[in-house]
């Protein structure tokens, strides 16, 4: 089945979500990851997605850091723009298809790109640590 969402009134919505998403969801997603990119700076980019919903990841001019833009649940749908999502940014491959290596939740969409920034040097300090100071081991090798 087609992940290609048709429109048809207020329903947009592919063949294979069968969610019966609409086209008022798609447009709320689109303009929350507007807004993600606009806060982030110049580069970053928008892409809408579907899934049972449509959803918005922004992703750094360097594509190694993706934030997905998550509406605070139980506020009506009208007001989730700007302050009341919530973030998650992902930090991994350029072609990383979803996620990364490490994630990371913000209320804004910096202290998301921040935090997991951190928190992959955090881990790759205290992977370097362990590794310090290792000697060479010498003598025989598996012949190859
Ligand atoms: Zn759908």
């Amino acid at each position: 089945m087609s992940w290609k969402a048709k429109r048809n009134g207020n329903i947009y919505c592919a063949p294979a979500c069968g969610g019966k998403c609409t086209w008022e969801m798609y447009l709320k997603a689109k303009e929350r990851g507007e807004h993600c990119a606009r806060e982030l700076g110049k580069g970053w980019t928008v892409r809408v997605s579907e899934n049972l919903g449509w959803y918005a990841t922004v992703l750094s001019p360097c594509r190694r850091i993706k934030v997905s833009v998550h509406p605070v649940t139980g506020v009506p749908v009208e007001t989730l723009m700007g302050t009341l999502n919530t973030y998650t940014a992902f930090l991994g491959d350029a072609d990383d298809i979803a996620g990364g290596t490490w994630a990371e939740h913000g209320d804004t969409p910096a202290e998301a790109v921040n935090a997991v920034v951190a928190t992959a040097r955090a881990a790759l300090s205290k992977m370097n640590a362990r590794i310090h100071g290792l000697p060479y081991w010498k003598g025989k090798q598996r012949a190859s």
